[in-house]
């Protein structure tokens, strides 16, 4: 979905919608995203009917976070479940990363089944707006710093999953595979 698409989207009520993820390796998922230009306003709820069913795709898929080019938006916009709290960004820049580290089992909505560890920065002061467009700041600290910088790196067409050997590439797809088939439970973004 290209952005005036979002912008021209006609909302009576918001309800929320459960948005189609893509699998990696997805062509859609290599692309970097357009920040917003246009936000909500009293009149027009846009972004909200859009970081809505970004929040309801995520819960349902037992995520902590999600990109919208996961859901074909290619916008810089990120949810993320903090403390059970959904927070949404909105053009988000990343400020500062502290030299201390955050290990985690890395995994990814768009890569169901397959997990790593990983090392990322342990906290992460990150600049965004909004859906009114206001300016906001905030540090997000362990896993949601992680998270967070695991969902920036879709922003800019990156996925955890890029650069593995081929041996590893081919296990990545065929877990990706076999757990679609199975239907398992996919958690995390
Ligand atoms: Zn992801």
């Amino acid at each position: 979905m290209d952005l005036d698409a979002i912008y021209d989207r006609e909302i009576d009520e918001l309800v929320p919608h459960e948005l189609a993820i893509l699998v990696w390796p997805d062509e859609r998922l290599t692309k970097p995203c357009q920040d917003i230009t246009r936000f909500d306003t009293e009149d027009d709820k846009f972004l909200e009917q859009m970081v809505l069913d970004m929040t309801f795709t995520m819960l349902q898929n037992q995520g902590i976070g999600l990109a919208a080019p996961q859901v074909s938006i290619m916008a810089n916009v990120i949810v993320l479940l903090v403390e059970n709290k959904p927070v949404v960004l909105i053009n988000p820049k990343i400020k500062s990363v502290s030299d201390k580290e955050y290990e985690w089992e890395e995994g990814c909505l768009s890569v169901p089944g397959y997990y790593e560890k990983r090392k990322r920065p342990n906290s992460v002061i990150v600049e965004f707006k909004d859906i009114f467009g206001n300016d906001r700041e905030a540090e997000f600290i362990g896993l949601w710093s992680f998270a967070l910088q695991h969902e920036m790196d879709h922003l800019r067409g990156k996925c955890f999953v890029d650069d593995l050997s081929k041996l590893k590439t081919s296990r990545v797809k065929k877990k990706i595979e076999k757990t679609l088939k199975r239907k398992l439970p996919r958690r995390k973004g």
